[in-house]
């Protein structure tokens, strides 16, 4: 199996990267009895609410309004009353502003209008219908759809890359919509094409996912410009650089775009809700999240955006043992939730909850110079020296040794035999470098 790229880790392999414990689980749907949505989902500046403490409104209602070309709309996701306007606590460090809506479980939706088919659809309509739906990259990374489906002037891509790689330890939502909805799919990834004007289409998929390629196969298999590519199990396929790396056999240099190279990645999930927005004419309210760990039944819960981490555990059964660490994403590139009354945003894939045993801190010691770091690096740096530039705050030089090429995927701390804190450091001086800019 060719398929792959250098580097790379096989995290849990022993256990099947911790996906048996959802992976042949059905996709069911929650109603929560309230959800509170925050305007800061998406990568760019947060949405300005457009509704009151007190009003009604109906589900697909647009709730919050955009701002800036990264802006996008926020809707409703359940039908029911406003129930405040206000900052609550979510997974970034300062409150954000947030909606709270009190569900009345009618599902009263807003009338819907949709675009047209695949067939029917214009280019400029389709940009139009995912931006008005309220649609980022729903893989993690929340970059407004609209924005990356929009070549700029004098750049051309040869390839779109839809990525199923979903190489995260434990999650098994896309594998899941790949197997439930993949006409979704592949009708989202054609309006893609069709959207950016690119005529070859390559599905990516981990070869851990047999099933998925299969299912993915036939129902592609009317469409010569999709091709289903499975790919060597290995983390961090799904990373967009790795991706490109694989299928178009060109690496995104430092500081350059996929763009550069010729590819767009969009995710799974993403498709499948384009393919509503135009088709249906639905905006962004819902996606399948994996909730598995501690929990009593773990699943693949199909959520309303705003739910609270509490309710979507208390679908799965509740706790089944206490829970020590709540990473929202993954255990590898998740963020650590500081409770259970965080919310459900269009990019949370995944909750996984480990108890004390799992998610014990280990001491870090002294870097040993085994350069294990080095050869699993999917990038190419040299996580310990950058650790060192670190230790000394020296951030300029850390740059120079390539800080913001890193993906943060973490692959260089779960090799470490010296258990030394590497991606969190990374990330804690990217943080820094950008309050910095900022300021
Ligand atoms: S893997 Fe850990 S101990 Fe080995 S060189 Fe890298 S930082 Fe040092
Ligand atoms: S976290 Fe960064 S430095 Fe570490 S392996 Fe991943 S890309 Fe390399």
């Amino acid at each position: 199996m060719k398929n792959t790229f250098r580097g790379g880790i096989h995290p849990l392999r022993r256990i099947g990267e911790g996906k048996p414990l959802t992976n042949a689980s059905s996709v069911f749907a929650v109603q929560p009895d309230c959800v509170v949505i925050p305007m800061g989902m998406h990568l760019g500046a947060p949405s300005t609410p457009c509704v009151e403490k007190g009003q009604r409104v109906k589900l697909g209602q647009v709730i919050a309004t955009p701002i800036g070309a990264l802006g996008l709309p926020v809707h409703a996701s359940v039908s029911g009353e406003v129930l405040f306007v206000e900052e609550r606590q979510q997974l970034r460090a300062a409150p954000e502003l947030c909606i709270g809506i009190q569900n009345d479980k009618q599902d009263e939706w807003i009338e819907l209008t949709p675009t047209g088919t695949v067939e029917q659809a214009e280019p400029a309509q389709i940009v139009a219908a995912v931006r008005n739906a309220g649609i980022c990259g729903m893989g993690g990374a929340a970059f407004p759809t609209h924005v990356k489906m929009t070549i700029p002037e004098g750049k051309s891509a040869e390839v779109v890359i839809l990525n199923g790689a979903e190489c995260e330890p434990y999650l098994t939502a896309d594998h899941r919509l790949m197997l439930e909805s993949p006409q979704r799919i592949i009708d989202g990834f054609r309006l893609i094409l069709k959207a950016t004007g690119v005529s070859a289409g390559v599905v990516a998929i981990e070869t851990n996912k047999p099933d998925a390629i299969e299912t993915m196969r036939s129902c592609a298999a009317p469409y010569p410009e999709i091709r289903i590519l499975p790919l060597k199990t290995k983390y961090p396929q799904g990373s967009e650089k790795q991706l490109i790396q694989v299928v178009t056999g060109r690496e995104v240099s430092r500081g350059k775009l996929p763009i550069d190279a010729g590819a767009l990645v969009f995710n799974v999930s993403t498709a499948a809700a384009i393919c509503d927005a135009v088709t249906l004419g639905k905006p962004l309210v819902q996606r399948i999240t994996t909730v598995t760990g501690c929990v009593a039944s773990p699943g693949n819960l199909l959520l309303r955006i705003g739910t609270r981490y509490e309710e979507a555990v208390a679908a799965c059964g509740g706790l089944s043992e206490c829970a020590k660490k709540v990473f929202a994403g993954g255990p590898m590139t998740g963020l650590c939730a500081p409770d259970l009354t965080i919310s459900i945003t269009k990019a949370t894939n995944g909750l996984v909850l480990f108890t004390a045993k799992q998610a014990k801190d280990m001491e870090e010691s002294a870097c040993i110079r085994c350069a294990r770091c080095v050869q699993v690096c999917p990038i190419g740096l040299h996580p310990y020296q950058l650790r060192a530039d670190f230790d000394r705050n020296d951030y300029e030089t850390a740059k120079k040794h390539g800080l913001m090429d890193c993906v943060l995927c973490g692959a260089c701390s779960y090799i470490c035999p010296a258990r030394r804190y590497l991606s969190s450091s990374f990330k804690a001086a990217r943080d820094e470098l950008a309050a910095k800019a900022r300021r």
